[in-house]
């Protein structure tokens, strides 16, 4: 597919869609017209979707804010999706990839959720030679950073 395109389009719908509800979007998309990636659209989407509905989810101040930002560096894409939620304990901060796992259950049960949504985006980007990571202050919010290989021809442009 064609990242630049994709991205574009998709956060155009994310400032449409959240603004309506309230939280400030702001995208920083650095990404050549003619990048490539080779990515079912549904599935990242889906992956995307999550990790905005947790940083909703996990959101308890009233000016809410959602950045995307994304920029290629040696032939990977590299994306950021961060809020100024909550945040994670930095001794939850390894679990949260792991299924079922939910930083404080109890306090989080009003939340609701399973504790898969992480742990599926780490296998989908896994299973795409990609990494993800999460980089989180209490208190002051919460960065996922994805990183995806781009297509490239056998002269080493892109494709
Ligand atoms: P599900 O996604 O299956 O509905 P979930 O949101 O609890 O449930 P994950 O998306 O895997 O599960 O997230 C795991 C845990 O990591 C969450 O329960 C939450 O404690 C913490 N977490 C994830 N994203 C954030 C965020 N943006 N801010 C604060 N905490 C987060
Ligand atoms: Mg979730």
């Amino acid at each position: 597919i064609n990242l630049h395109s994709f991205l574009a389009d998709w956060s155009e719908e994310l400032l449409f869609e959240l603004n309506k509800q309230g939280v400030q979007f702001h995208s920083h998309l650095q990404i050549a017209e003619e990048t490539k990636i080779s990515i079912d659209r549904d599935k990242i989407r889906r992956v995307f979707s999550n990790i905005i509905s947790n940083s909703l989810k996990y959101m308890n101040k009233s000016e809410k804010e959602i950045e995307l930002k994304a920029y290629e560096a040696r032939g990977q894409l590299v994306l950021f999706i961060s809020d100024n939620g909550q945040g994670i304990d930095a001794a939850s901060l390894p679990y949260v990839f792991e299924r079922f796992y939910r930083e404080d259950p109890s306090r989080n049960s009003v939340t609701g959720g399973s504790g898969l949504g992480l742990a599926i985006a780490r296998q989908m980007i896994e299973g795409h030679r990609g990494s993800i990571q999460a980089e989180s202050v209490k208190g002051v919010g919460t960065s996922i950073r994805i990183t995806l290989p781009l297509i490239f021809n056998e002269e080493g442009d892109r494709i």
